[in-house]
C-alpha cells in the first residue's frame, strides 16, 4: 500500500514524480504529495484527497521525492500527508515503523516537535539529528534504528542532485531510462519511464547521485546489481469510457489466452514432481488471491489425491505451522508484494520448504523469492478490487494441478485440454451481463446478500461476496450450502437475497434443496449454474457457459464480478477506489 517515487532528472523532474505518482495512485489515496530540493531549500506541496490535487505550477529542482498514501497511523490529512520535513531532510515513507512510539517518546523528551500524527515523521527527525554532513550515513544510521517494514526516499538540501532511499520489507526498486533516474514502491510507476529495473534487497540502500544509481550496503560499500530490461505491459492505463474495473473483467478471455501461452512454454518438472513427493503442501494468500488458492487446494487433492491446507497468510505466519523440509509451499498474490504472503514465505523457506509462487508481476518480491515462480500474465491491474487476475490465478493454478496429476500418473486429467477453452467460455460468460445488471437493479437497496455453494462452488461464492463488500459497500457473506441451516438460515426473513452458485452435477440437487429452504422462509433466491434443468426453484436463474466441472471457477465467478461492479455503479461509488481500501497490501 502506498506508493513512494523519487527522481533526478535535468529537466521536468516535478512533472517526472507527478506521473509516477498518478500511476501509482491505486495502492492508496488518502494523500498525496512532493517535495523537491533546489537552492538550499525544499519546495513541498502535499494535499489530502487524490494526486490530481498536486496540480500547480512545477516545484523547481532537479531531484524530487512522491507519495500517495494509504494512512495507518493518522487520520488522512494534509499536515499527515508525505512528504515529513525535519530542517534540511525531506521524506517519504511506505510501511509502518513499529517502535514509533518508543522513539517519539524519546525524541519529544529532546525537545523535538511533531507536525504529524504519523509514525513516519519520527524517521525523519531521526534523520536530521544523526546528520554531521554525510547524507547517506545519516539515513543508514536513522533506519538502523527502526524496527517493522519501510521503504524511504530522502531529500537533502545539501545534496540537490541526490536522493538516498533505504528498505525493509516493503519494496523498492530502482529505474533507469529516458533521461532520468528513479526510484519507486512499485514497478507499474516506472512503466512508459524506464527502460531498466533493479529491486532492492532488504538492507540494501539506493543512493541516486545525478543520474547514477548506486546500491549500497549500510557500511556504505558499494552492492553489485544487474539492471533487467522491463517488461511489464504499460501501467495504470485508464480506459477512454467507464471504470477500469469494467474494462479489467472484459480482459479476462484475452489475460487467460495470454497467461495459458505463458504456461504452455513452461517446465513444470520441477514443481510437480515437489508437489507429487511433498510431505505436505500448504497454500498461502490473502482476499482474492486466497479463494483462488482455495479452489486449487480443493482440485489438487481431489484430483492427485495429496492433501492441502489452504491458510490466510496473516493466520499461518503466527500459527507455527507444521511446515519443513520436503513440504511445499503454494503462495498466490496479485501484485507479488503482498507483506503478509511475503512473510508466510520467507518463514517457509527458512524451515526448508520448496516455494511455488503465482504473481502477476514478474520482477515481484514473492517471484524472486520463490524456488519456482508461476506468472500470470493478466495485464497491469488497475482497479483496487482484482478481477481478472483472479480467473488467471485459476488458470495457472488449475494448469498446476494438471501437471501434477500428469507426474504422478503418467496422463493428463480428462479437462486438461479444455483449459484451451477456458478464454472463449469467459467470452461466452461476459455477454451474461445483462443478468447482472438486472439482478443489481433488483438487489441495489438491499441490507444484506447472502452467497452459498458447495465443493469449489463455495469459493466462488466467498468471491462474489467479497467483491460485494469491497465496492457495493452492502454487508455480504457466504458460507457452504449445507451450513446454511447451521445457523445462517435464522438472517433469512421475508426479500433477503440468497444467492447460489450450483456447476457441479452431484451436487445441483443438495444446493437446491438448501435454497429452497431458504425460499420457504421468505427469501429471495437467485441460482448461477451451467445447468438449465436446475433452474425451476430459484425466484432467479442465470445461465452459465460450461466448461468441465472442475474448470468452472473460471467463468461462474464473472457473472458475480459483473453484479458487485454494476452495485457499485448503481449506489453511486467509484468501482476503481473503494473506500479504505488500496491495491498491493504492503503492509501487515
Ligand atoms: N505509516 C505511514 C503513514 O501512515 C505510511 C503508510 C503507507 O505505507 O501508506 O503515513
Amino acid at each position: 500500500m502506498c506508493g513512494i517515487v523519487g527522481c533526478f532528472a535535468e529537466t521536468g523532474c516535478y512533472e517526472r514524480v507527478l506521473a509516477a505518482l498518478e500511476r501509482l495512485e491505486n495502492r492508496g489515496y488518502d494523500s498525496a504529495g512532493i517535495a523537491l530540493t533546489a537552492d538550499g531549500r525544499l519546495s513541498v506541496r502535499k494535499k489530502k484527497g487524490a494526486v490530481a490535487n498536486l496540480c500547480g505550477a512545477p516545484l523547481a529542482g532537479r531531484a524530487g521525492i512522491g507519495h500517495t498514501r494509504w494512512a495507518t497511523h493518522g487520520k488522512p490529512s494534509d499536515e499527515n500527508a508525505h512528504p515529513h520535513v525535519a530542517g534540511k531532510f525531506a521524506l517519504v515513507h511506505n510501511g509502518i515503523v513499529e517502535n514509533h512510539a518508543a522513539l517519539k517518546a524519546e525524541l519529544l523528551a529532546a525537545g523535538e516537535t511533531f507536525a504529524s500524527e504519523t509514525d513516519s515523521e519520527v524517521i525523519v527527525k531521526l534523520i536530521a539529528r544523526a546528520y554531521k554532513g554525510d547524507f547517506f550515513s545519516a539515513v543508514a544510521q536513522a533506519c538502523a534504528r527502526l524496527t517493522g517494514a519501510y521503504a524511504v526516499a530522502v531529500l537533502c538540501t545539501d545534496f540537490p542532485e541526490e536522493i538516498v532511499c533505504a528498505k525493509n520489507k516493503s519494496p523498492l526498486i530502482a529505474g533507469a531510462g529516458c533521461g532520468a533516474a528513479y526510484v519507486c514502491s512499485d514497478v507499474p510507476a516506472l512503466c512508459g519511464a524506464a527502460a531498466y529495473v533493479c529491486p532492492a534487497e532488504d538492507g540494501e540502500f539506493i543512493h541516486i547521485r545525478g543520474g547514477e544509481i548506486c546500491f549500497r550496503r549500510a557500511d556504505g560499500s558499494p552492492a553489485e546489481k544487474v539492471f533487467t530490461r522491463l517488461t511489464e505491459a504499460a501501467g495504470a492505463v485508464r480506459p477512454p469510457r467507464g471504470s477500469c474495473m469494467e474494462a479489467e473483467i472484459a480482459q479476462i478471455p484475452q489475460g487467460l489466452a495470454r497467461t495459458l501461452g505463458w504456461l504452455r512454454g513452461c517446465d513444470f518438472a520441477p514443481a510437480a514432481r515437489a508437489l507429487r513427493s511433498a510431505g505436505r503442501v500448504f497454500t498461502v494468500a490473502c482476499g482474492t488471491a486466497h479463494h483462488a488458492a482455495q479452489a486449487f487446494g480443493a482440485l489438487l487433492s481431489r484430483e492427485a489425491r495429496i492433501p492441502v491446507l489452504c491458510e490466510t497468510a496473516s493466520e499461518f505466519r503466527y500459527g507455527d505451522p507444521l511446515i519443513g523440509q520436503g513440504d511445499v509451499l503454494v503462495a498466490v498474490s496479485q501484485s507479488g508484494e503482498t507483506a503478509d504472503t511475503l512473510e508466510a514465505v520467507r518463514l517457509a523457506k527458512a524451515r526448508g520448504a520448496f516455494v511455488i509462487a503465482v504473481t502477476n508481476v514478474e520482477q515481484s518480491t514473492l517471484a524472486r523469492l520463490a524456488d519456482l515462480p508461476l506468472r500470470t500474465v493478466a495485464g497491469a491491474e488497475v482497479a483496487v478490487a482484482a478481477t481478472k487476475s483472479y480467473n488467471c490465478q485459476l488458470l495457472a493454478l488449475f494448469y498446476l494441478a494438471a501437471q501434477t496429476v500428469f507426474y504422478k500418473r503418467a496422463c493428463f486429467p480428462s479437462w486438461f485440454a479444455a483449459l484451451g477453452a477456458a478464454a472463449d467460455a469467459c467470452a461466452g460468460a461476459l455477454e451474461g451481463a445483462a443478468d447482472a445488471e438486472t439482478l443489481a437493479a433488483r438487489l441495489q437497496t438491499a441490507r444484506a446478500l447472502y452467497f452459498i455453494g458447495r465443493g469449489t462452488d463455495r469459493f466462488t461464492a466467498a468471491e462474489g461476496a467479497l467483491k460485494v463488500r469491497e465496492i457495493a459497500y452492502v454487508f455480504a457473506e457466504s458460507c457452504p450450502a449445507g451450513e446454511l441451516k447451521h445457523g445462517t438460515l435464522a438472517l433469512v426473513e421475508e426479500g433477503f437475497p440468497v444467492i447460489a452458485v450450483a456447476t457441479g452435477r452431484a451436487l445441483l440437487q443438495k444446493t437446491a434443496n438448501s435454497l429452497a429452504e431458504a425460499k420457504a422462509r421468505g427469501a429471495f433466491t437467485v441460482l448461477f449454474s451451467q445447468y438449465a434443468d436446475a433452474a425451476g426453484g430459484a425466484d432467479v436463474f442465470c445461465p452459465l457457459p460450461a466448461l468441465p466441472e472442475p474448470l468452472m471457477p473460471l467463468v461462474s465467478v464473472i457473472p458475480l464480478q459483473q453484479f458487485a461492479c454494476r452495485m457499485c455503479l448503481l449506489r453511486g461509488f467509484d468501482p476503481d477506489r473503494p473506500r479504505n481500501l488500496a491495491k498491493s497490501v504492503t503492509v501487515e
